[in-house]
């Protein structure tokens, strides 16, 4: 598979994953979608909370999910919300990427433009 093949794959999860969201207070809904390097997909949503610091973002559920499988490198990171705000990584997810996400092409897409890292 082609890495443009691949990219749109990993963007039909995140979007997928987007309408799972749960984000009553933000009204933010963000998918994330991660290729590890065994070639599994992983995605996930942004899940909040009415106490917010435990909010857990997209990019990490689904890197926790690549984790708990097994897969503990990550070559692709795709995040997606068409709210038309990209979904920029946070500092929290910034740090569990730096762990797991060594050189992973990291894309942010607010549904109309992918702005790829
Ligand atoms: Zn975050």
């Amino acid at each position: 598979m082609t890495e443009a093949a691949l990219l749109e794959k990993l963007k039909e999860s995140a979007k997928s994953a987007a309408r799972s969201a749960y984000c009553p207070h933000s009204g933010y809904a963000v998918g994330a979608a991660v290729l590890a390097d065994d070639g599994r997909i992983f995605d996930g949503c942004n899940i909040e909370n009415a106490s917010y610091s435990l909010t857990v973002c997209a990019e990490r559920v689904a890197i926790f999910k690549a984790v708990s499988a097994g897969a503990k490198k990550i070559t692709a990171l795709y995040v997606y919300s068409d709210s038309g705000k990209p979904p920029y990584p946070c500092g929290a997810c910034r740090q569990v990427l730096s762990e797991f996400c060594d050189d992973a092409t990291i894309v942010v897409s607010d549904g109309k433009t992918d702005m790829i890292t």
